[in-house]
């Protein structure tokens, strides 16, 4: 399996992973849709990869931006066959107990229900072709309670949900779904942990962290054959068998 010609569709992609993912995806031939609220960004990087890819601005908390963003890379280089599900927020970092409910709730609509909506947008399609790979950005944080992030934990834990939900539903119909849990990663949101100082994970140096073109090959060899075992499941760069298998490290 190859993503030569492919389309793939990107959330997050103004910088981090989902910038990373972009050119990465690019450099190995794919047609990439870069989206994001941040539109000069996903524009200046779009034009730097060059003819292969587009950018459509996209808040994902919002269906009919992501449902257009769909619409969008159709027009534009045919229908999704990859979606990587990687736009997310960690702020506002607050203890529960003193947490804004509105604030709350938005981290839920862009972390949880902006990978559902990813999802609603592109099976249908994918499953009238035959076949199709959805991708999940995910977090240790998925199943493990951090202080001050039950916003965070409790959106990523649901996303991990839906990967497992496409896989029970959707598996036969030819969609790989499958979880990237990357560990930590040297990007604007562990800027903003280590700027609130309230957990573990705020204290981590910054060499602690591996860069995000990490992450973006990763999901590149997630589309790969050999990334097949772990179909409908998650997993996790925090491994070393991993990061041997992807070639990331001898
Ligand atoms: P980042 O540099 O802060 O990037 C986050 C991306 O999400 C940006 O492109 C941002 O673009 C986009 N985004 C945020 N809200 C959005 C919305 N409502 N609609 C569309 N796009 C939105 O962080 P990152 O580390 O690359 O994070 C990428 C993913 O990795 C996230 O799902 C995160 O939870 C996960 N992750 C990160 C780490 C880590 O250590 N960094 C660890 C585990 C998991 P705009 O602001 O321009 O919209």
């Amino acid at each position: 399996m190859t993503v030569d010609g492919k389309t793939v569709m990107i959330t997050g992609a103004s910088r981090g992973i989902g910038e990373a993912a972009a050119r990465e995806f690019a450099k190995a031939g794919a047609r990439v849709i870069l989206t994001a609220r941040g539109t000069d960004a996903i524009e200046r990087i779009a034009a730097e990869i060059g003819e292969a890819a587009i950018a459509v601005p996209c808040d994902v908390s919002r269906y009919s931006d992501v449902e257009a963003a769909v619409a969008a890379a159709r027009d534009a280089f045919g229908p999704v066959d990859i979606l990587i599900n990687n736009a997310g927020v960690v702020e506002p970092i607050a203890h529960l107990a003193g947490s804004d409910p509105e604030a709350w709730g938005q981290v839920i609509d862009i972390n949880l229900k902006g990978v559902y909506y990813g999802m609603r947008a592109v099976l249908p399609e994918m499953i009238a072709r035959g076949g199709g790979t959805i991708l999940t950005v995910s977090s240790g944080a998925a199943h493990n309670p951090v202080e001050a992030w039950s916003h965070y934990c409790a959106s990523k834990a649901g996303a991990a949900m839906l990967t497992r939900m496409v896989d029970k539903e959707n598996r036969e119909d030819g969609i790989r779904a499958i979880g990237l849990s990357p560990g930590t990663v040297a990007t604007e949101m562990q800027r903003e942990i280590k700027a609130s100082g309230i957990n573990p994970i705020s204290k981590l140096e910054w060499s602690d962290h591996i860069p995000p073109e990490w992450p973006a090959k990763t999901l590149l060899w997630m589309c790969t054959g050999d990334a097949d075992a772990f179909v409908g499941e998650e997993i996790s760069l925090r491994e070393e068998a991993i990061r041997r298998r992807v070639g990331l490290i001898a």
